[in-house]
């Protein structure tokens, strides 16, 4: 048993792609292993039937992921540009909620002097009390409603832009990847951005 699992910690350490990686035709995990000195890697066909029939070759396989990394990579001045525009977007997006903000405490400030007004009205005896509670119950739900606005403006905030910012920072990493190769980097890469389903052979 000793001896199983320390070829089995070999078997991974001299394979850098295996692991992480799957068969782009069945989604299985893919296996790899040795022979005349080239890595080889291929479907574990766990699920029974796969059309990849065949071995591919380390260097092969690299140069599938490469020309990957190459169609999703962006230049890091690229990257700054949709970075940047993508921080003005939220500048923009945050200077409308503000005013759209701004517009609704004053009408809630309106609803609060009503009610105070209603109050004096019905104090005075000017009013019944049905009447002042039928008026000031919609007053109230009007508050209600106008808060809940106010705070849906000030805290949902903008949901899609820290995720747009991380895959526009992965793009950029695809590039630093390519100008220096490092299998397991890669094969982490490709994972985290969801393509790890790149085992054509
Ligand atoms: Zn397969």
């Amino acid at each position: 048993m000793a001896k199983r699992g320390k070829v089995h910690e070999l078997h991974k350490n001299n394979f850098a792609f295996l692991g992480l990686l799957k068969c782009a035709s069945c989604g299985c995990s893919i296996t790899a292993e040795k022979q005349k000195g080239h890595n080889y890697y291929r479907c574990t066909r766990k699920k029974g039937l796969c059309q990849e029939k065949h071995y591919l070759r380390e260097e092969a396989l690299t140069e599938q992921i490469t020309s990957y990394l190459q169609k999703v990579s962006l230049s890091s001045q690229d990257a700054e540009k949709v970075l940047a525009a993508l921080d003005s977007e939220q500048d923009k997006a945050r200077e409308d909620a503000q005013s759209e903000v701004s517009v609704l405490k004053e009408q809630l400030s309106r609803v609060e002097a009503k009610l105070q007004k209603l109050l004096d009205i019905y104090l005075a005896g000017a009013l019944s009390t049905e009447e002042y509670a039928a008026k000031k119950q919609s007053l109230l739900s009007e508050k209600v409603s106008l808060s809940e606005k106010i705070t849906d403006f000030e805290t949902k905030g903008l949901s899609w832009l820290e995720p747009a910012r991380e895959f526009v920072k992965s793009l950029n990493q695809a590039a630093n990847l390519l100008s220096s190769p490092n299998p397991s980097a890669m094969t982490t890469f490709l994972k985290n951005i969801g393509s790890n389903h790149i085992v054509n052979s």
